[in-house]
Protein backbone atom coordinates (compact mmCIF):
# COMPACT_ATOMS: atom_id res chain seq x y z
CA UNK A 1 0.00 0.00 0.00
CA UNK A 2 2.90 2.44 1.11
CA UNK A 3 4.92 1.98 -1.73
CA UNK A 4 2.52 1.80 -4.37
CA UNK A 5 1.00 5.40 -3.07
CA UNK A 6 5.08 6.42 -3.50
CA UNK A 7 5.21 4.96 -6.46
CA UNK A 8 2.47 7.39 -7.67
CA UNK A 9 4.21 10.48 -5.30
CA UNK A 10 1.04 10.62 -3.17
CA UNK A 11 0.82 14.52 -2.37
CA UNK A 12 1.27 13.70 1.59
CA UNK A 13 4.36 12.19 1.06
CA UNK A 14 5.69 15.95 -0.12
CA UNK A 15 5.42 17.76 3.47
CA UNK A 16 8.85 16.86 4.53
CA UNK A 17 8.16 19.27 8.18
CA UNK A 18 10.38 18.28 10.44
CA UNK A 19 10.32 20.49 13.61
CA UNK A 20 7.42 19.86 16.01
CA UNK A 21 5.85 23.25 15.46
CA UNK A 22 5.98 23.48 11.64
CA UNK A 23 4.00 19.72 11.69
CA UNK A 24 1.55 21.45 14.14
CA UNK A 25 0.79 24.54 11.52
CA UNK A 26 1.14 22.08 8.33
CA UNK A 27 -1.47 19.69 9.89
CA UNK A 28 -3.44 22.59 11.30
CA UNK A 29 -3.94 24.29 8.07
CA UNK A 30 -4.60 20.92 6.39
CA UNK A 31 -7.90 20.77 6.93
CA UNK A 32 -10.39 20.55 4.72
CA UNK A 33 -7.87 21.09 2.35
CA UNK A 34 -5.13 19.10 -0.54
CA UNK A 35 -2.03 18.71 0.71
CA UNK A 36 -0.57 20.16 -2.40
CA UNK A 37 -2.38 23.96 -1.55
CA UNK A 38 -1.07 23.51 1.92
CA UNK A 39 2.39 22.65 1.06
CA UNK A 40 2.54 25.55 -1.03
CA UNK A 41 1.08 27.85 1.87
CA UNK A 42 3.11 26.71 4.45
CA UNK A 43 6.37 26.73 2.68
CA UNK A 44 5.66 30.44 1.63
CA UNK A 45 4.29 31.61 5.67
CA UNK A 46 7.61 30.20 6.31
CA UNK A 47 9.83 31.84 4.31
CA UNK A 48 8.22 35.03 5.50
CA UNK A 49 8.22 33.68 9.22
CA UNK A 50 9.53 30.62 10.29
CA UNK A 51 8.82 30.24 14.17
CA UNK A 52 6.38 30.95 16.54
CA UNK A 53 7.40 34.10 17.48
CA UNK A 54 8.08 35.73 14.00
CA UNK A 55 4.44 34.65 12.96
CA UNK A 56 2.90 36.02 15.97
CA UNK A 57 4.54 39.41 15.11
CA UNK A 58 2.34 39.61 12.10
CA UNK A 59 -0.64 41.36 11.39
CA UNK A 60 -4.00 39.77 10.32
CA UNK A 61 -3.77 40.90 6.80
CA UNK A 62 -0.55 39.77 6.14
CA UNK A 63 -1.14 36.06 7.41
CA UNK A 64 -4.65 36.05 5.32
CA UNK A 65 -2.64 36.91 2.33
CA UNK A 66 0.03 34.24 2.76
CA UNK A 67 -2.91 31.73 3.77
CA UNK A 68 -4.57 32.69 0.81
CA UNK A 69 -6.30 29.64 -1.04
CA UNK A 70 -6.32 27.17 2.27
CA UNK A 71 -9.50 26.51 3.42
CA UNK A 72 -11.70 28.44 6.21
CA UNK A 73 -8.26 30.92 5.42
CA UNK A 74 -9.53 34.00 7.64
CA UNK A 75 -10.39 31.73 10.71
CA UNK A 76 -7.57 29.57 10.88
CA UNK A 77 -5.13 32.78 10.15
CA UNK A 78 -6.92 34.27 13.77
CA UNK A 79 -6.19 30.69 14.90
CA UNK A 80 -2.42 30.77 13.83
CA UNK A 81 -1.75 33.62 15.37
CA UNK A 82 -3.03 32.71 18.89
CA UNK A 83 -1.49 29.42 18.54
CA UNK A 84 1.72 31.06 17.79
CA UNK A 85 1.35 33.44 20.85
CA UNK A 86 0.53 30.74 22.99
CA UNK A 87 3.54 28.71 21.85
CA UNK A 88 5.92 31.60 21.88
CA UNK A 89 5.06 32.18 25.60
CA UNK A 90 5.53 28.89 26.48
CA UNK A 91 8.56 27.72 24.60
CA UNK A 92 7.42 24.64 23.16
CA UNK A 93 4.82 22.56 21.15
CA UNK A 94 2.56 20.81 23.57
CA UNK A 95 4.00 17.12 23.57
CA UNK A 96 0.40 15.97 25.13
CA UNK A 97 -3.19 15.12 24.03
CA UNK A 98 -4.61 17.98 26.73
CA UNK A 99 -2.20 20.65 25.82
CA UNK A 100 -2.50 20.51 21.95
CA UNK A 101 -6.48 20.51 21.99
CA UNK A 102 -6.08 23.29 24.15
CA UNK A 103 -4.99 25.54 21.07
CA UNK A 104 -7.75 27.15 19.23
CA UNK A 105 -8.90 25.31 16.21
CA UNK A 106 -6.95 22.09 17.07
CA UNK A 107 -9.44 19.28 17.41
CA UNK A 108 -8.38 15.06 17.98
CA UNK A 109 -7.52 14.44 14.93
CA UNK A 110 -4.77 17.33 14.32
CA UNK A 111 -3.10 16.79 17.85
CA UNK A 112 -2.82 13.02 17.42
CA UNK A 113 -1.00 13.03 14.06
CA UNK A 114 1.22 16.01 15.73
CA UNK A 115 2.31 13.59 18.49
CA UNK A 116 2.57 10.84 16.54
CA UNK A 117 4.60 12.73 13.82
CA UNK A 118 6.19 15.24 15.92
CA UNK A 119 7.00 13.00 18.81
CA UNK A 120 7.17 9.49 17.84
CA UNK A 121 3.66 8.55 19.57
CA UNK A 122 1.43 5.69 19.32
CA UNK A 123 -1.54 8.16 18.19
CA UNK A 124 -3.58 8.03 15.43
CA UNK A 125 -5.04 10.65 13.68
CA UNK A 126 -8.48 9.69 11.89
CA UNK A 127 -9.02 12.28 8.93
CA UNK A 128 -11.43 11.57 5.67
CA UNK A 129 -9.64 8.71 3.71
CA UNK A 130 -8.42 6.91 7.11
CA UNK A 131 -12.57 6.42 7.69
CA UNK A 132 -13.24 5.84 4.64
CA UNK A 133 -10.51 3.39 3.79
CA UNK A 134 -10.93 1.59 6.78
CA UNK A 135 -14.65 1.29 6.25
CA UNK A 136 -14.59 0.02 2.72
CA UNK A 137 -11.69 -1.91 3.29
CA UNK A 138 -14.19 -4.00 6.13
CA UNK A 139 -11.78 -3.01 8.62
CA UNK A 140 -14.15 -1.42 10.61
CA UNK A 141 -18.16 -0.88 11.05
CA UNK A 142 -18.50 2.81 11.99
CA UNK A 143 -20.47 5.97 11.29
CA UNK A 144 -17.64 8.58 12.61
CA UNK A 145 -13.76 9.33 13.01
CA UNK A 146 -13.67 9.23 16.80
CA UNK A 147 -15.40 5.44 16.08
CA UNK A 148 -12.62 4.51 13.56
CA UNK A 149 -9.87 5.42 15.97
CA UNK A 150 -11.92 3.27 18.66
CA UNK A 151 -12.19 0.55 16.45
CA UNK A 152 -8.49 0.50 14.50
CA UNK A 153 -7.14 1.13 18.50
CA UNK A 154 -8.41 -2.26 18.83
CA UNK A 155 -6.61 -4.09 15.96
CA UNK A 156 -3.69 -1.80 15.16
CA UNK A 157 -0.66 -2.06 17.28
CA UNK A 158 2.65 -1.13 17.15
CA UNK A 159 4.62 1.28 14.54
CA UNK A 160 1.84 0.68 12.54
CA UNK A 161 -0.24 2.71 14.65
CA UNK A 162 1.78 5.74 14.06
CA UNK A 163 2.62 4.94 10.05
CA UNK A 164 -1.27 4.17 9.81
CA UNK A 165 -2.67 8.19 8.98
CA UNK A 166 0.35 8.95 6.67
CA UNK A 167 -0.33 5.29 4.68
CA UNK A 168 -4.18 5.84 4.83
CA UNK A 169 -3.91 9.41 3.10
CA UNK A 170 -1.32 8.69 0.54
CA UNK A 171 -3.05 5.49 -0.18
CA UNK A 172 -6.62 7.88 -0.59
CA UNK A 173 -4.81 10.32 -2.47
CA UNK A 174 -3.63 8.25 -5.25
CA UNK A 175 -5.59 4.56 -5.48
CA UNK A 176 -9.05 4.61 -2.96
CA UNK A 177 -9.61 8.05 -4.58
CA UNK A 178 -12.95 9.14 -2.96
CA UNK A 179 -14.82 8.36 -6.05
CA UNK A 180 -14.00 6.36 -8.55
CA UNK A 181 -11.75 4.45 -6.53
CA UNK A 182 -8.99 2.19 -8.68
CA UNK A 183 -9.97 -1.06 -8.02
CA UNK A 184 -8.79 -2.76 -10.92
CA UNK A 185 -4.83 -1.45 -9.86
CA UNK A 186 -5.26 -1.68 -6.45
CA UNK A 187 -2.59 -4.11 -4.64
CA UNK A 188 -5.04 -5.22 -1.87
CA UNK A 189 -8.00 -5.79 -4.37
CA UNK A 190 -8.15 -9.36 -3.75
CA UNK A 191 -8.99 -9.31 0.02
CA UNK A 192 -10.95 -5.73 0.10
CA UNK A 193 -14.33 -6.02 0.76
CA UNK A 194 -15.29 -2.76 -1.36
CA UNK A 195 -18.14 -2.18 1.50
CA UNK A 196 -20.20 0.51 -0.30
CA UNK A 197 -18.06 1.13 -3.06
CA UNK A 198 -20.92 0.96 -5.87
CA UNK A 199 -18.51 0.27 -8.79
CA UNK A 200 -17.92 -3.01 -11.34
CA UNK A 201 -13.86 -4.34 -10.71
CA UNK A 202 -13.02 -7.12 -12.97
CA UNK A 203 -9.96 -7.98 -10.63
CA UNK A 204 -11.70 -7.92 -7.56
CA UNK A 205 -12.98 -10.69 -5.12
CA UNK A 206 -15.95 -8.84 -3.75
S1 LIG B 1 -10.08 -2.53 -3.79
FE1 LIG B 1 -10.98 -0.52 -4.24
S2 LIG B 1 -12.18 0.03 -2.43
FE2 LIG B 1 -10.74 -1.60 -1.83
S3 LIG B 1 -8.94 -0.51 -1.02
FE3 LIG B 1 -8.58 -0.96 -3.18
S4 LIG B 1 -9.25 0.90 -4.28
FE4 LIG B 1 -10.16 0.96 -2.20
Amino acid sequence: MHNEASRRNAPVFSAGFKDPFKILVFTFLSARTRDSTTIKAAEKLFSVADSPEKIAMLQLKKVEALLYGVGFYHVKSRNLLAISKAIAKSGKVPDDFPGLTALPGVGRKTANIVLSRAFGKNTLGVDVHVHRISNRIGLVKTKKPEETETALMKIVSGNSVSELNRNFVAFGQTICLPRNPKCSECPINRICRRVNVGTTCKNCRY
